[in-house]
């Protein structure tokens, strides 16, 4: 969960996104077997490269790097689309976000409303997380609020981000970055930049 920022929703999405959930919804409601679909109007080519952009190719929740090369490039709905009442989101910029394989599939349908998102107003990671370089995990901040340690708590088990090839990944990133060359290797070029950052 590295803090990014998001741009404003790309004209050709903010005048069609809310009308294609929409009909989402209603094709969904009369046939329960429809499927969903990004359309043409969705551009999902320019989209997908627009939230790339958005985090400097990275997983916005694992903060996972090399999207594409290490990992599909997939577009994730944070409120689920498989949900009802989330229907009319399926198209919503703001809803949207690139993800990577593992964090799709841990995820998968759930959904939580204390759920944190790394470009919701004033996010930043020390406020919820503190990071074990020993072992690779990440734990709730024990000197944040009550509040957000049970977001940051709820977040770590539903993106499952201290599973064992998690671990395993952010140490190894770890060994990666302190071997860096310090005049060409930006932050950017590494995964989970919350991890490295401090270290
Ligand atoms: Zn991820």
């Amino acid at each position: 969960m590295f803090a990014f920022e998001r741009p404003a929703c790309p004209d050709y999405l903010s005048g069609s996104w809310e009308e294609l959930g929409l009909r989402y919804e209603a094709e969904k409601a009369e046939n329960e077997a429809y499927k969903f679909q990004w359309t043409a109007r969705f551009r999902y080519e320019n989209t997908r490269q627009l939230l790339n952009e958005m985090t400097q190719g990275h997983c916005a929740f694992c903060d996972g790097g090399d999207l594409g090369a290490m990992s599909r490039e997939t577009i994730e709905h944070f409120k689920p689309k498989s949900r009802a009442e989330f229907r009319r989101f399926a198209y919503q910029w703001e809803n949207l976000y690139p993800c990577c394989d593992q964090c799709q599939s841990q995820k998968r349908e759930d959904f939580d409303e204390q759920l944190l998102v790394a470009d919701e107003i004033g996010y930043q990671f020390d406020d919820y997380f503190i990071v074990d370089y020993i072992n690779g995990e990440l734990q709730p901040n024990p000197l944040a609020t009550d509040e957000n340690q049970r977001r940051a708590q709820i977040t770590l088990e539903l993106y499952g981000l201290n599973i064992a090839i998690r671990l395993q990944c952010r140490k190894k990133e770890l060994r990666r970055y302190r071997q860096r060359d310090r005049d060409e290797d930006v932050l950017d070029d590494f995964s989970y930049r919350y991890f490295l950052m401090d270290a």
